[in-house]
C-alpha cells in the first residue's frame, strides 16, 4: 500500500524515507519541506492539530474550522522560516503553488482577489507554472489571510516546494488520464448505441430495441456527466460565486443543457438522439485538448522548475569531518553554512561552497549552457546545481537553500515568467469580456432558432456556440510563447528578467558595449613599465600594489598579479592613508613611506596630472593596450602598459549582430589609442574613449534622443547607471553574483555568441506572439457566425476549440527549438 504524507496527505514517493516522530510513532512525510513544517508544528506544542483533523483532511475539501486551524499554522515564525523572505521595508515575500487553475482567466481572478486585501503589495501569478509570488506587509495582513482568500476563491495554495509540485503534478496528471480514458470508453459505447439509430429511418427499429439503444446510451453517458465533467462544473461554480464568467462557464452550461434535453427526449420518447453521444464526444475532445495543453504548457514553462529540481533532496553529510569521514544522509534543506558534505561522482552539488579535498571535473551546463567541464580541486568554489563528474569531492557549505546562486537564478526566472507584458494583460482582459459577450449572445440565438426552427435545433446550435467560441487560444497566445522563449534561453545560460525585456529586445537598433570584461577578457596583464621620473621599477610596483590593495578594478587586479614577493614585502612597509577610489579615474592616497609623506595617484593621465602637474610626453605612442600612470607631488613617475585579449567568440558575435542590422558601439574610460584599436579590430560602427561614467550616460541618452532603442551590455560592476538608462540592459555575469544588479538580461555564460541568439529569439518570440494573437482572434471571429447560423455540431465545436488552442501552443513550442 502506498503511504501518504502525515502533513499534507499526498502520496509519499518510494525513494523518500522521511518521517516525524509524533505520539511515539514515526509518521511518513512526502518531502523535507513537510517534514520541517510538521516538526515545527509538533515542537511548538501544536501537535493536537493532527488529531483534530479528520482522516484525509488535507486531501478532501476541509471544513472551515480545520482550514483555518491549518492555515494559521503558516503564521508561525518557525514554519515561515523556510519559505518566507523579509525584504526592504519589512515586507514579506513568498512563493506559493496553486492548485485548481484550469485556464488563464483564473489568473486574473486570483490577482484581483489578493490585491483587494489591505496590506498585500504585489501579486505575480505565473500561469505556466501555477506559482504565485506574493509580497505583503506583515503588520497589516497575515499569511494565513492570504491563503484563506485563495482557498475561499476556490483554489488551493501551499508554500512552494519543487519536489511537492512534482508529486502534485503527477497526481493531477493521473486523474486527468483516468478522466480522459473514461470519456473515451463511454464515447465509444454511446456511439455503438447511437449508430443503429442513424442507419435506420424512423420506425424501422422496433420500439423495444429502440428503447434499449436509448437507455443504453443514457447509462453510458452518466460517468461522463458525473465524473469526467467535474472540473468544468467546479470551475463554473467558482466563477459564479465570484460573479464573473470564465472559460468553464459556457462549457458547463452546454453540458448541463444537452444532458437535460437528452433526458427530456428520453422521458417523452421523442426519439431524437444525438444528445448523449454528443456529450461524450464533446468531453472527450475537450479533455483531450486540455491534456495536451497541460503537457505543452509544462514543457514551455518549467525552466525554473527544472533548475530547482536539479538540487537533490538529500546529501551525504560528514558531521565529524576532518576527524572522521563517516557520512550520514541529511536533508539538503537543513544544511547550514559550515556543514561539510561529500559529493560523489555523478551527483549534483547541492550547495554553494568550497572544495576541501578531492579532485574532479564539474559540468555547469545546466546552469550556464556551457558544456565543457571545469576542473575543481581544493579551495576552488563550486555552485549548487552543477554536476560532479569524475571523482568524489568534499565540500564545505557556504550558502545553502534560498541563498545559493541557483536559487537567485530561479527567482529571476520566476519573476520573469510572472511578469506580464502589456499584450498579455490585454489579451486576458479581452478574453474574459469575450466569454461574457458569448453568454449574452447565446440567449437571443437560442430564442431565435426556437422560433425559426424547433427546440432541438436551437439547443444544439446554442451548445455549439457556447463551446466553439471559448477564447482559450486567445489567453494562451502570449504566456506560452513567452514561457517557451525564456525557457529555451535559460537552457543556454541567458536569463531574461525584466517585464518587457523580450519585447524591447526585439526592437533594438543599437548595441552599446562596455569594453573591459565585456568585449575583452578583462584579465589584463602588465606588459611593461616605463620610468618617467626617478622612481625605480620595483619601487613603483610596490607603491602601486599598496595603492590598489583593496581595489576590484581589472587594472588593479593586473597590478596585484604582476608584483613579486619582494614588492609584496615592500608594500607592507608603505602606510596608505585616506585612500580615495574615484570610479573611472583611478586611486589616490596619502602615503607614508621611507620617512616621507606624499600624495600619490594611480590612474588615467588627467587624473594623475591633478596631483603630479603637467603631463609628460606620452611614452610608447604605438602601444594599443591600456596605460595607467603613477605619480606623486614631485611629478609623474611611472607608466604601466597593460594588455588585454579580445574574448573568444567576440568577432563572431559582432558579425552576427551586424547581420541582424544593428549598429554597434563601444564605450570605455580607457585611452583613445586602446579603444580605437579595439573598435577597428572588431570593425564596430562607433566608439567613445576616455569616457567618464557620466559621459557614458550622455552617450546613450543622445542615441535615444535620435529615436533609437539601445541595448547596453556591460559587466554590471561600475556601469550600473548606464545599464539602467538603456532601453534594455544585459549584464555579463560570468562568475559574479547574478542577483546583484537589476539588468534585464543576465548572461551566465562567458561566451558572447549567445547575445545575437538572444536577439534572434526575442524577435522570433515577438513574431510568434503576433501570429498567435492574430490566429486566435481570427478563429473566434469566424467561429461565432458559423455557430450562430448553425453550421457546426457540438462535437465539431469541441474539436475546433481544442484544435485552436493546440495551434497556438504548437506555434509557441517552436520557440523551444534550439
Ligand atoms: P571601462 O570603461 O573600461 O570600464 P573605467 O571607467 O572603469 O573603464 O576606468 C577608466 C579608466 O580609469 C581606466 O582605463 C584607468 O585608466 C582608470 N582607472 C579606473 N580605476 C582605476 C584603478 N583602480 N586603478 C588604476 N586606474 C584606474
Ligand atoms: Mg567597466
Amino acid at each position: 500500500m502506498k503511504e501518504t504524507c502525515f502533513h499534507c496527505g499526498l502520496d509519499v514517493p518510494e525513494s523518500v524515507k522521511l518521517s516525524v516522530e509524533f505520539e511515539e510513532r514515526a509518521r511518513p512525510t512526502c518531502c523535507a519541506g513537510c517534514q520541517a513544517v510538521a516538526q515545527s508544528i509538533i515542537d511548538a506544542g501544536l501537535g493536537s492539530y493532527y488529531k483534530q483533523r479528520t482522516a484525509d483532511a488535507a486531501k478532501a475539501a476541509l471544513p472551515p474550522d480545520e482550514v483555518l486551524a491549518q492555515l494559521k499554522l503558516y503564521d508561525l515564525p518557525e514554519v515561515q522560516a523556510d519559505f518566507v523572505e523579509t525584504g526592504a521595508d519589512n515586507q514579506k515575500e513568498a512563493v506559493l503553488m496553486l492548485g485548481g487553475i484550469t485556464c488563464a482567466a483564473c489568473v486574473w481572478l486570483i490577482e484581483q482577489q489578493l490585491l483587494r486585501l489591505p496590506g498585500v503589495v504585489r501579486v505575480d501569478l505565473n500561469y505556466s507554472t501555477h506559482r504565485v509570488r506574493v509580497v505583503w506587509h506583515d503588520t497589516q495582513v497575515a499569511l494565513s489571510d492570504i491563503l484563506l482568500r485563495i482557498q475561499s476563491t476556490g483554489y488551493t495554495a501551499a508554500p512552494y516546494d519543487a519536489h511537492k509540485v512534482e508529486a502534485q503534478h503527477q497526481q493531477e496528471r493521473k486523474q486527468f488520464i483516468v478522466r480522459l480514458a473514461v470519456a473515451g470508453l463511454c464515447m465509444m459505447q454511446t456511439m455503438m448505441f447511437a449508430i443503429p439509430t442513424y442507419l435506420y429511418g424512423e420506425g424501422e427499429i422496433e420500439p423495444l430495441y429502440l428503447g434499449i439503444l436509448h437507455w443504453g446510451a443514457f447509462i453510458m453517458v452518466l460517468p461522463v456527466v458525473f465524473y469526467c465533467a467535474l472540473p468544468f462544473y467546479r470551475g463554473a461554480w467558482r466563477d459564479l460565486k465570484n460573479r464573473r464568467a470564465g472559460m468553464d462557464t459556457p462549457i458547463a452550461i452546454a453540458i448541463v443543457m444537452t444532458f437535460a434535453a437528452g433526458i427530456y427526449s428520453l422521458a417523452t420518447n421523442a426519439g431524437q438522439g444525438m444528445y448523449f453521444e454528443s456529450i461524450s464526444m464533446l468531453l472527450f475532445f475537450l479533455l483531450g485538448g486540455r491534456f495536451m495543453e497541460q503537457i505543452a504548457r509544462r514543457k514551455a514553462g518549467d525552466a525554473a522548475e527544472r533548475l530547482v529540481k536539479l538540487v537533490p533532496a538529500f546529501c551525504h553529510k560528514l558531521a565529524a569531518y576532518p576527524e572522521s569521514e563517516a557520512a550520514e544522509e541529511a536533508a539538503v534543506v537543513k544544511l547550514q553554512s559550515g556543514d561539510v558534505i561529500l559529493v560523489k561522482p555523478g551527483e549534483v552539488i547541492p550547495v554553494d561552497g568550497v572544495v576541501l579535498a578531492g579532485e574532479s571535473e564539474v559540468n555547469e551546463a545546466m546552469l550556464t549552457g556551457e558544456s565543457l567541464p571545469v576542473a575543481k580541486r581544493a579551495e576552488d568554489k563550486v555552485t549548487a546545481g552543477t554536476l560532479n563528474t569524475v571523482g568524489p569531492l568534499i565540500v564545505r557549505t557556504e550558502q545553502a537553500g534560498g541563498n545559493t546562486r541557483l536559487a537567485h537564478i530561479v527567482k529571476l526566472l520566476d519573476r520573469a515568467l510572472a511578469q506580464k507584458p502589456r499584450v498579455a494583460e490585454l489579451a486576458e482582459k479581452y478574453a474574459s469580456r469575450f466569454v461574457l459577450g458569448e453568454l449574452l449572445l447565446a440567449v437571443p440565438v437560442f430564442i431565435g432558432w426556437m422560433v425559426y426552427a424547433d427546440a432541438h435545433t436551437a439547443l444544439w446550435i446554442t451548445v455549439a456556440l457556447l463551446v466553439i467560441t471559448c477564447p482559450c487560444a486567445l489567453s494562451l497566445a502570449t504566456p506560452t510563447a513567452l514561457a517557451a522563449a525564456t525557457g529555451m534561453l535559460a537552457g543556454r545560460g541567458v536569463l531574461i528578467s525584466g517585464k518587457q525585456s523580450l519585447e524591447t529586445l526585439a526592437q533594438i537598433d543599437d548595441v552599446v558595449f562596455d569594453k573591459t570584461g565585456t568585449l575583452t577578457k578583462g584579465e589584463l596583464s602588465v606588459s611593461r613599465t616605463v620610468a618617467l621620473g626617478s622612481l625605480g621599477e620595483a619601487d613603483a610596483l610596490a607603491v602601486a600594489r599598496a595603492l590598489e590593495a583593496q581595489s576590484e578594478h581589472p587594472i588593479a587586479r593586473a597590478i596585484l598579479r604582476h608584483t613579486g614577493a619582494e614588492q609584496v614585502h615592500e608594500a607592507d612597509n608603505i602606510k596608505v592613508m585616506q585612500r580615495v577610489n574615484r570610479i573611472g579615474h583611478g586611486v589616490s592616497a596619502q602615503v607614508e613611506w621611507r620617512g616621507e609623506t606624499q600624495i600619490w595617484a594611480l590612474g588615467r593621465a588627467e587624473f594623475v596630472a591633478g596631483i603630479s602637474g603637467s603631463l609628460p610626453d606620452m611614452p610608447e605612442a604605438s602601444h594599443t593596450g591600456s596605460m595607467v600612470f603613477l605619480g606623486n607631488q614631485r611629478g609623474f613617475q611611472t607608466a604601466f602598459l597593460l594588455e588585454d585579449e579580445i574574448k573568444d567568440g567576440t568577432p563572431e558575435m559582432v558579425a552576427a549582430l551586424k547581420a541582424q542590422g544593428l549598429r554597434l558601439h563601444v564605450l570605455s574610460g580607457d585611452r583613445s589609442a586602446a579603444v580605437a584599436h579595439l573598435a577597428d579590430t572588431l570593425s564596430l560602427d562607433a566608439y567613445r574613449a576616455e569616457a567618464l561614467p557620466e559621459d557614458k550616460l550622455t552617450y546613450v541618452e543622445a542615441l535615444q534622443a535620435e529615436g533609437r532603442k539601445v541595448l547596453m551590455v556591460g559587466d554590471g560592476i561600475n556601469d550600473a547607471p548606464v545599464l539602467a538608462r538603456a532601453d534594455v540592459s544585459a549584464a555579463v555575469a560570468g562568475g559574479a553574483d547574478v542577483a546583484r544588479d537589476g539588468a534585464d538580461v543576465v548572461l551566465l555564460n562567458d561566451d558572447m555568441r549567445v547575445l545575437p541568439q538572444t536577439v534572434a529569439q526575442a524577435r522570433k518570440a515577438r513574431r510568434v506572439i503576433a501570429q498567435n494573437l492574430r490566429w486566435a482572434s481570427a478563429y473566434n471571429l469566424i467561429a461565432v457566425p458559423l455557430a450562430v447560423f448553425g453550421f457546426v455540431t457540438p462535437w465539431i465545436a469541441a474539436l475546433g476549440m481544442s484544435l485552436s488552442s493546440l495551434v497556438v501552443l504548437g506555434n509557441a513550442l517552436r520557440l523551444l527549438k534550439k
